[in-house]
């Protein structure tokens, strides 16, 4: 099938996520290698983003093509009831590289059923219903993740389940309490604490947050932040749950961006890199307490796919793939370049009101004026300059995500400092063009 033949077919039959259909200018993809992948005309495009900021180890790592390909001949399915070596393989592992208080996985499809799941078992290991979450998150597009998503995407699907509260995030750039760092008192903190005692403390299951936050703006939280409102949670016997989507896996620099700050949640979900989307697979990951619960207790929840063979081979191999490739040790290595850059950047273009980086998660937010720090898009808009950077960016070959008023640079963590300079040279250059250079 020609270039063309294959966007057709795919804009006349099917639905893409998040999208006036009319809209949709899909990309006709045909093969990939590392950071790079073609189009059907035979364009070469820089992954940014790691696709959907979920290929972390790269495309087509031959070790995980491979285990899918040698699992798929063994055994492609097993019934959920089944024990089979890839599950309790994986699960083992799992437990290996998470904080040292993890112990069981339940093995889901996605990162918006790990959710929906952690949900599930942080009411039914509490006994209590409500749920807090933060505004600027993404959790899932499933009902109950969506309840918990504070971003615009919750809204048509509203009303939602009952019993989830939103609470303001830890945004220094835009401080809700209208503090600066140097004059913060870690507001974002005790507002979470007034909000539980006005919801109950005893009504209150957990606290879901994201490690870091990704796609709502990449808001890297102050390193108080996560050892305090654990504490917040042992005070009031509430579950805190680390949503590592997106931001698990070695994307930060460590396999957990928890890991960065000592904590440990009692619940960890997380999906996208733990097979770096070769096969759908995701999973919540519990604490000792919370698995032993379950020892007497009915587990009310399951999946036809839940433990799928084939994912779970493709995950213990991308998890071999992160030790032996060095791709943690890369993500922070690169990521530190990464970090010095992008403060170039941001001196050099007054677009940019802010960015912020962890390993190799970042985003550059653009500001209408500097002073002022007037969005270049507003919350849930759209603006002509970010779809002319992304127009820019797109025929110059480099593919990249953007949400907000932010660009992300969300590389999969086997590349190169200058694969890295290469698509950051185009940023700049789109960047130059947007401020009329
Ligand atoms: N949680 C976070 C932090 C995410 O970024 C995402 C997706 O981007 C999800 C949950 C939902 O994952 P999925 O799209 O696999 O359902």
């Amino acid at each position: 099938m020609d270039a063309a033949e294959i966007v057709r077919l795919n804009r006349e039959y099917t639905l893409y996520s998040w999208s006036v259909q009319s809209a949709v200018d899909p990309i006709p993809m045909v093969r990939a290698e590392g950071v790079y992948f073609w189009d059907a005309n035979g364009k070469r495009y820089l992954d940014f983003s790691s696709q959907l900021m979920n290929l972390n180890i790269g495309h087509q790592h031959p070790k995980v093509v491979r285990a899918i390909q040698e699992q798929a001949a063994r055994l492609c399915f097993a019934h959920p009831a089944m024990a089979t070596e890839p599950r309790g393989r994986l699960a083992q592992m799992l437990t290996e590289v998470a904080p040292a208080n993890m112990k069981k996985a339940f093995f889901c499809l996605g990162g918006a059923d790990a959710n929906e799941n952690a949900i599930k078992i942080a009411r039914a290991f509490t006994g209590r219903p409500k749920i807090i979450a933060r505004y600027r998150s993404y959790h899932g597009a499933t009902h109950g993740a969506v309840a918990l998503t504070g971003d615009p995407r919750r809204w048509p699907a509203e009303p939602t389940i009952p019993g989830v509260v939103h609470v303001f995030d830890p945004y220094c750039y835009r401080c809700h309490f209208g503090w600066t760092p140097q004059t913060c008192h870690r507001e974002c903190i005790t507002h979470i604490e007034d909000v539980i005692r006005f919801e109950g403390p005893q009504n209150v299951a957990a606290l879901f947050l994201e490690g870091v936050t990704g796609s709502n703006g990449l808001i890297v939280p102050p390193p108080d932040y996560w050892p305090r409102v654990r504490e917040l949670c042992d005070r009031y016997g509430i579950l805190l749950v680390s949503d590592e989507v997106m931001s698990g896996f070695g994307r930060t620099g460590k396999w957990f961006s928890v890991d960065h700050w000592g904590v440990q949640p009692d619940i960890i979900t997380c999906a996208k890199g733990l097979t770096s989307g070769y096969v759908p697979l995701g999973a919540v990951i519990v604490s000792e307490p919370i698995a032993r619960y379950f020892d007497d207790h009915m587990l009310w929840g399951g999946l036809t796919y839940s433990g799928h063979p084939l994912a779970c081979a493709a995950g213990v191999a991308t998890l071999e793939v992160y030790k032996e490739d060095g791709l943690i040790e890369n993500a922070a290595k690169v990521g530190e370049v990464l970090g010095r850059r992008l403060e170039e950047i941001k001196a050099r273009h007054p677009l940019v009101g802010d960015v912020r980086y962890i390993g190799l998660f970042s985003g550059i937010e653009l500001v209408k004026n500097r002073e002022t720090k007037e969005p270049l898009v507003p919350w849930g808009g759209k603006s002509a300059e970010m779809n002319a950077i992304a127009a820019f960016l797109r025929e110059k070959g480099l593919f990249t995500f953007f949400n907000v008023s932010v660009i992300f640079v969300v590389p999969p963590l086997c590349i190169t400092v200058e694969q890295l300079e290469e698509g950051l040279a185009l940023i700049d250059q789109a960047l130059e063009i947007a401020e009329g250079g």
